[in-house]
């Protein structure tokens, strides 16, 4: 049997029957409540016991010891990104193969993007390969890694667990060990996803999550900077409160901060989601294995499961076309989509971006192979009864 398109919807229509979005919050627990306590008690703005409560949730799930929360996830890698020593006309290692905002925040910084290719057993950084790219294009002058190229510093390596999918944490942390570098998690992606049985967000210097309405757990907007270092969560608290220095009445602050605080309102959906967790990751576990089973034996595309040795919150699930049928992505997206299944590719590889078309690159045929094949499928927990 060959490939077909119809076969995908097929697939698709035996575990979503009818229509489905890509990913909706599910909004039925203890929100109600907790927003409404802020508005009765007046405490809606940046101070609040919903902010506190839910960094001590996050640090709780993830075991993570400091967690800051932030008014989105790329103001959270922003400050990671700072936190990291990351500053002007530094090149920073991110994967091709993410969300723009991961470029954005190096952006930010007035720092470069060089962008890394994909490992197709992960669909994060491929280690290997960055290794060997590091060894061609970087030598270490008076301590610091150069690239040879452009003569500018080689500042840290962004990782990224791609639609929940833990990156081989051990081998990027391994690269980043061997030439010296800070390793950041961008988990926006993968709150609930464990590597070898620890938290994603928790093996970096420093992590950013995100809770948009369309992550696992939202807040409306909102993010968090996750360290196991006291001395970097206090720096990241102080210049997400516009680098004020504390005093009972006096303005003074001693640097350019931002004003990246989350609010107590935003907060407290974070607290009644996250008081879900465990049952969103369990339901979406559920859909994942049912998509595994519908998608099986279907001629040119494969499911795409957890890599080895990890546990995936199946965020976006994923199929991939076959490399020999990768010009069939837009026909698949096309039947499916007009079938009231949303689906989506993943994102154009950030390298082709215009903003970022002239920033350093490795060979980026992976990236570009998976960008042409990927295609993510409804993945709502909703989509499961409870
Ligand atoms: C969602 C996301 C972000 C940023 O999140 P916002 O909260 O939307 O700013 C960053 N990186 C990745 C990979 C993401 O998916």
């Amino acid at each position: 049997m060959s490939f077909s398109a119809q076969a995908v919807l097929e697939a698709l229509n035996s575990v979503v029957a009818g229509r489905a979005s890509l990913h909706e919050p599910e909004i039925n627990g203890n929100e109600w409540a907790y927003v409404k306590d802020c508005l009765e008690t007046g405490w809606v703005s940046s101070v609040g016991s919903y902010v506190e409560r839910f960094g001590e949730m996050l640090t709780e799930v993830t075991g993570v010891a400091h967690a800051v929360a932030t008014v989105n996830g790329t103001a959270a890698l922003h400050t990671c990104l700072l936190l990291s020593g990351v500053g002007p006309d530094d090149e920073v290692i991110i994967p091709a193969l993410s969300f723009v905002a991961t470029a954005n925040a190096v952006s930010y910084c007035h720092a470069v993007p060089h962008f890394a290719d994909s490992d197709e057993a992960t669909l994060g950084l491929d280690p290997g390969k960055l290794d060997d790219h590091l060894e061609r294009i970087s030598k270490t002058e008076r301590g610091q890694l150069v690239n040879v190229f452009t003569g500018r510093r080689i500042a840290a390596v962004v990782c990224m667990h791609t639609f929940g999918h833990p990156v081989d944490l051990d081998g990027v942390t391994a690269v980043c060990r061997k030439y010296g570098l800070p390793l950041i998690e961008d988990a926006a992606e993968s709150l609930g996803s464990l590597y070898k049985g620890r938290h994603t967000g928790s093996h970096g210097l420093v992590s950013a999550l995100s809770f948009n309405g369309n992550k696992i757990v939202t807040t409306g907007g909102g993010g968090a900077v996750m360290t196991n270092d006291a001395k970097l969560a206090a720096k990241a608290t102080h210049l997400t409160t516009t680098a004020k220095v504390q005093h009972a009445w006096e303005f003074d602050h001693d640097q350019v901060g931002y004003n990246y605080r989350l609010t107590n309102v935003n907060a407290a959906i974070g607290c009644a989601q996250l008081e879900r967790l465990d049952a969103f990751v369990e339901r979406k576990r559920r859909l994942a294995a049912r998509y595994a089973a519908a998608f099986d034996g279907v001629p040119g595309v494969r499911y795409f499961t957890e890599p080895a040795g990890c546990r995936s919150n199946y965020w976006l699930n994923i199929v991939l076309l076959d490399p020999s049928i990768d010009g069939q992505r837009d026909v698949v997206l096309k039947l499916v989509n007009e079938a009231g299944l949303m689906s989506r590719p993943a994102w154009r590889p950030l390298a082709k971006l215009t903003p970022y078309r002239d920033c350093p690159r490795m060979d980026l045929s992976i990236a570009e192979s998976l960008y042409r094949r990927l295609i993510n499928i409804p993945s709502s927990p909703c989509l499961v009864e409870i």
